[in-house]
């Protein structure tokens, strides 16, 4: 028999793809208690072992070097590159996992699909808080996500004082009656130059395959409902040489409703897929005489669908101007990728690129709705036109986005208000805090007051030119342009230290160290062997392995910490010193000679 459960949390977010869990850890570490909701058995979206998309972001997979998102994704990645040498598609789902369930203030609920919401109308959204100005809160607002788990036949009425809706769909935000945008608008919406509507098509659906080469020839029959490709010129642009990872190109559904025709459209993605396989195996030579399919997708990754509207529409014109927004609050630099919405069947490109010639900010008024009060979204269904969604919709860049609105979700808990004040009231320190949590947004630079190394003198035991000691103080956490913004030792420096002195005790609660993880290249995880190949999966050779820090106390140094094997960009070491100075010695990296640190953090 089926049971409501009433349960209420701080922070509900909908979606477990990379958004969502970016989103939920962000609001847990935070102090939210957090409701994490996914529909199906894994996390990661369309970055999971049921789809297999290999996630990328504003570094346009190494192409634009130091864009790299940093952060919680970093983290992840950092971790998965170790923990999944092996790349198996399964330990990176079960890497996320243990990523989210980690958190003791996330409860994560998978199988759990939100299929509806409950409304509040009244002034007062936020249960026993009072508006933070006249006139109230201003409209709408969700009181629960509705949701059900039926491997255990339960039902859930999950109430909160923010939700996040990171379903892809904005199937949350629908619910609530959140203004969205569907299909492609034309030029005269937003005055964007290559707008291709107004219509109602969007980009497709897709399923990717794994395959392998078993070392001896073994016959592919293809199932009598396979789509037939019988030349090469009815796959036109669509280069199929590689075989191990699927094509992103196998891809339909554009020019139907990606949602309500979704069983569909995956039926006939499976005869298109057989039949390009089919093509591959059997119709040419393709050097495939000794491969199989290994595994292929049941679930169409969505490219596309609803996109909840905010104070701002984020457009194409934003993107080519790089545009930087008061309140931005992460990156994005993933070229305009649009996609013909007759897909596979199309004759023409399967994408068209247009690429900024820099990254771009992602406003927070593109990551709350205009017309629900406590409602944020982060990934494909932000607020923006169908032309920068076809950058912004990049999982990487997902990833920041919510973190960004898990981090201002924290925040409308903790002081009682809602998404639209975050914006207008707290963004500096919204955006300090994110700064502090790695993230890095295009043209503000960390300038914490809290932060005492800022007063400090740094010096250190040895410096490459253009690598001053300074650096690590200097608010830039990764290298823009010709500035390398770290400090980096000498190589012949058999012991470098680095030392950051004040001219009297100060009360050292947190020292924070961020090292560097190889930002010229990519790091990802990915199925395709030609990619994989600039892709160091375990420590990168950059990162300090060993190191201790010390607080100078009375002219003696005292331990705060000692690490012997790290791998990850951020560290935070707890302290409990009065100390007039505080010196990192790296003992070790995981390869390079030089120590690289890109900021020393005091609290
Ligand atoms: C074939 C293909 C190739 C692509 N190539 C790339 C690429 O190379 N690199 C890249 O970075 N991006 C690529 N993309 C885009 C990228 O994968 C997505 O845009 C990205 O996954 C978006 O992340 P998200 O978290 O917003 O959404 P999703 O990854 O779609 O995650 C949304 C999650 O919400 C869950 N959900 C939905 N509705 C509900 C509900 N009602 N209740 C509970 N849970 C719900 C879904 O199950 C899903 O897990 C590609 C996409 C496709 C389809």
């Amino acid at each position: 028999m089926s049971q409501l459960h009433n349960i209420d949390a701080d922070v509900v977010v909908i979606g477990g793809g990379l958004s969502g869990v970016c989103a939920a850890i962000a609001a847990a570490r935070h102090g939210a208690k957090t409701i994490l909701v996914q529909d199906r058995p894994v996390l990661g979206g369309n970055a999971s072992s049921e789809v297999r998309v290999h996630v990328c972001g504003a570094d346009c997979s190494g192409g634009r070097p130091h864009a790299r998102e940093s952060g919680l994704l970093e983290e992840f990645r950092l971790e998965e590159a170790v923990r999944n040498p092996q790349r198996s598609a399964t330990m990176h789902d079960l890497v996320l996992w243990e990523f989210a369930t980690r958190e003791p203030n996330i409860t994560l609920y998978l199988n759990t699909i939100c299929h509806g919401v409950e409304i509040n109308d009244s002034p007062l959204p936020i249960a026993g808080q009072r508006p933070a100005r006249e006139g109230g809160w201003g409209g709408r607002a969700v009181a629960a996500a509705l949701c059900s788990r039926e491997s255990t036949e339960d039902r859930f009425r999950f109430g909160a004082k923010v939700f996040i809706d990171c379903t892809g769909d904005g199937r949350l935000g629908a619910e609530a009656g959140a203004d969205f945008a569907y299909g492609r608008e034309g030029k005269d919406e937003y005055g964007e130059p290559h707008a291709q509507g107004p219509d109602r098509k969007t980009m497709g659906s897709s399923l990717m395959w794994c395959a392998r080469d078993t070392g001896v020839p073994v016959k592919f029959t293809p199932p009598p409902w396979a789509h037939v490709f019988v030349t090469d010129e009815d796959l036109p642009h669509r280069g199929h040489l590689e075989l191990a990872h699927g094509h992103w190109w196998v891809e339909y559904g554009g020019e139907l409703d990606i949602v309500k025709d979704a069983e569909a459209i995956r039926d006939h993605l499976l005869a298109c897929m057989m039949g390009v396989w089919d093509h591959i195996k059997n119709r040419g030579e393709h050097g495939a005489a000794n491969w199989v399919l290994d595994w292929f997708g049941f679930v169409p990754g969505k490219r596309e669908s609803r996109r909840l509207l905010g104070d701002i529409v984020l457009t194409e014109n934003d993107l080519i101007m790089n545009a930087q927004f008061p309140d931005s609050v992460c990156h994005g630099g993933w070229g305009i990728d649009t996609h013909p919405p007759g897909g596979i069947h199309s004759p023409e490109p399967p994408c068209t690129f247009i690429h900024p010639t820099e990254v771009y900010g992602i406003p927070l008024r593109a990551l709350y709705s205009r017309n629900i009060a406590n409602l944020f979204m982060a990934g494909r269904d932000a607020s923006c036109t169908h032309m920068a969604m076809a950058s912004t919709r990049v999982a990487a860049t997902g990833a920041v986005m919510g973190q960004a609105v898990g981090t201002a979700a924290a925040m409308c808990a903790a002081k009682g208000c809602l998404p639209r004040e975050v914006a207008s009231g707290h963004i500096v320190e919204l955006q300090q805090q994110l700064l502090k949590d790695d993230l890095f947004i295009p043209g503000v630079a960390a300038a914490d007051p809290a932060n005492l190394a800022r007063g400090a003198k740094v010096i250190a035991s040895s410096a490459l030119p253009g690598c001053s000691p300074e650096n690590v103080t200097n608010g830039v956490t990764r290298q823009r342009g010709e500035q390398t913004n770290q400090w980096t030792s000498d190589p012949a420096d058999p012991q470098p230290w680095i030392m950051l002195e004040f001219d009297g005790p100060k009360p050292i609660r947190e020292v924070q160290l961020i090292f560097d993880t190889g930002f010229a290249r990519p790091l990802t995880f990915t199925h395709s062997d030609p990619f994989n190949a600039r892709i160091i999966r375990g420590p990168q050779p950059e990162t300090v392995r060993a190191y201790r820090v010390e607080g100078r106390v009375d002219g003696q140094w005292q331990t705060v910490a000692e690490v012997r094997d790290n791998y990850q960009r951020v560290r935070m070491h707890e302290a409990n010193v009065e100390a007039d100075a505080v010196r990192l010695t790296v003992w070790a990296t995981n390869g390079e000679a030089s120590a690289r640190v890109y900021e020393v953090r005091l609290g």
